[in-house]
């Protein structure tokens, strides 16, 4: 049986009228079952049922944070497990999906990382989240405005299932965002931002996680970052900027010692001439075992100072959902007994 939520609404199995009522059952009403979509004809349903499945998920667990983030934990059917998090902010609602269960990337700040890589998420499974977070917290699916990719896993290991998803949430007749509210943020890969930057009907918003304007900075931290130079990176991303004219976002997870020095700042800035970005600093969020800590608010604050009198764009993360350990770099599952990202 194949999943719905998988196809592309241009192969949506019904034609014209008919297809149009599903599209909008599945991604306008956000029903769950073939059963409920009450328009379409009692055998075109059935016959919708015995080809599809709708839900990609065995089981969804959510663990609400006391700042109205909520994690949710979803059962894949083959017994694996990965998250979203839901993060309302004002009239803002954001939701942060997965690409992949766990991640090959093995960031040494990252709690996903220390977990290894589980396997790539199919598309379904990637949009099926919003449908999911949207049904839980009693939204319409398109009320969930600003998506990241930035839960499990790295997008642009992922690339056809993650373009796939992304099409489907821009779509008209599926999700309808905004191609301004949707972010991908990557591990820094030259190769796959290249990809993306002739992706010229999709437009999304790029983030890179950069962490370090030094290449033994950079690979201590980001031990797979050996592969792509920081100055490879960067000539991605002025060539991402030249192609799609659009800003960059630099993520930087601040680390205490490590990667938080002034003369970082300088170089950062120093990296980032004559490119249109912005710097996300990130204080770091703790996991058990992580082996490094948050620098303190009076270090980030430095080091954003440092940042800004070079003429940097800069800007410090709100930490949500913290104490639902669903912050990011804390996507991890705690199971204990199971071995980390394997089949349960
Ligand atoms: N694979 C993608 C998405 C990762 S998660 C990427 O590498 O960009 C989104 C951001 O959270 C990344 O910038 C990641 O480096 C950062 N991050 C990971 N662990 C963190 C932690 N413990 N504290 C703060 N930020 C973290």
């Amino acid at each position: 049986m194949q999943l719905l939520l998988d196809l592309h609404p241009d192969q949506y199995p019904l034609d014209g009228f008919r297809r149009r009522q599903l599209l909008e059952w599945v991604f306008v009403q956000g029903v769950g079952t073939f059963d409920a979509m009450t328009n379409l004809p009692a055998d075109v349903r059935a016959d919708l049922a015995a080809r599809f499945t709708m839900n990609p998920f065995r089981e969804i667990e959510t663990v609400r944070s006391a700042d109205g983030s909520v994690k949710y934990l979803f059962t894949l059917h083959d017994g694996r497990q990965m998250e979203a998090v839901y993060m309302p902010y004002l009239d803002r609602k954001t939701i942060c999906v997965s690409t992949m269960v766990g991640c090959p990337a093995k960031c040494a700040f990252c709690a996903t990382g220390a977990m290894g890589f589980g396997r790539n998420l199919t598309p379904g499974e990637i949009v099926g989240q919003i449908l999911a977070v949207a049904g839980g917290e009693g939204l319409a699916p398109r009320e969930l405005r600003n998506l990241v990719f930035m839960g499990m896993g790295e997008p642009l290991l992922n690339y056809d299932h993650t373009m796939q998803a992304a099409r489907i949430l821009l779509h008209p007749q599926a999700l309808g965002m905004s191609k301004r509210r949707v972010t991908l943020s990557t591990v820094g890969l030259p190769k796959g931002i290249r990809r993306l930057a002739a992706e010229d009907d999709l437009g999304i918003k790029l983030a890179i996680s950069l962490h370090a304007p030094d290449e033994e900075t950079r690979q201590r931290i980001i031990p797979t970052g050996h592969r792509n130079s920081i100055a490879e990176i960067m000539a991605s991303a002025r060539e991402y900027q030249a192609v799609t004219g659009r800003r960059v976002t630099f993520e930087y997870s601040m680390l205490r010692g490590v990667n938080d020095h002034l003369w970082q700042a300088e170089e950062l800035a120093g990296l980032l001439r004559g490119l249109v970005s912005h710097v996300n600093l990130i204080p770091m969020n703790p996991w058990d075992g992580s082996g490094f800590e948050s620098s303190t608010e009076e270090e980030i604050q430095a080091f954003y100072d440092a940042l800004e009198a070079r003429g940097v764009d800069v800007s410090v993360r709100r930490s949500r959902g913290k104490d639902a350990g669903a912050a990011c770099g804390q996507l991890a599952l705690k199971r204990p007994g199971a071995a980390a990202g394997a089949p349960a």
